[in-house]
């Protein structure tokens, strides 16, 4: 029966695109976790020479502190506070996204094909009425998220 075969390679074709979209968002976690990692111990870096710079600072001992920020590529104190703090804000950032992107792999994301309505213009067309033009939309559910707005991506 051709009919019935066409519907199950529909069905299929949009279920293959979601697993696609699936990847990526799986793919991207993976990236923004490996990036999140390297950034933490970034941070555990720069926290452990800050508290050595600290005590040499508050020891008044100004030729080792120096010597220890050149050999970390740093001039000044500030430098080292300054890149402590920038490295605190992207570990943030990216944990931030890193949760957007979980949420969106657990709770599902807004369907790409109807932006979320639900609902996609199967055909439009302009009537004329009186001195007027109608603008005619012939909508219908929108197949890929069955209506829904939604799409999940939660493997099963
Ligand atoms: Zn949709």
């Amino acid at each position: 029966m051709p009919l019935a075969l066409g519907i199950v390679v529909a069905v299929s074709e949009e279920s293959l695109e979601i697993e696609k979209i699936r990847l990526e968002y799986e793919e991207r976690r993976k990236d923004l976790q490996t990036l999140l990692d390297s950034s933490k111990s970034r941070e555990c870096q720069l926290i452990a020479l800050y508290e050595e710079s600290r005590k040499l600072w508050i020891a008044g001992n100004f030729k080792a502190l120096s010597e220890l920020l050149d050999a970390e590529g740093f001039h000044y104190f500030r430098e080292l506070k300054e890149a402590l703090q920038r490295q605190g804000e992207k570990v943030v950032d990216l944990s931030e996204k890193l949760g957007g992107i979980s949420r969106n792999l657990e709770k599902g994301i807004v369907c790409p094909k109807c932006d979320g309505v639900g609902t996609v213009v199967l055909e439009k067309r302009y009537e004329r009425s009186g001195g007027q033009i109608i603008p005619i939309a012939k909508m219908q559910d929108c197949e890929f998220c069955r209506g829904s707005g939604k799409i999940t991506l939660r493997s099963s």
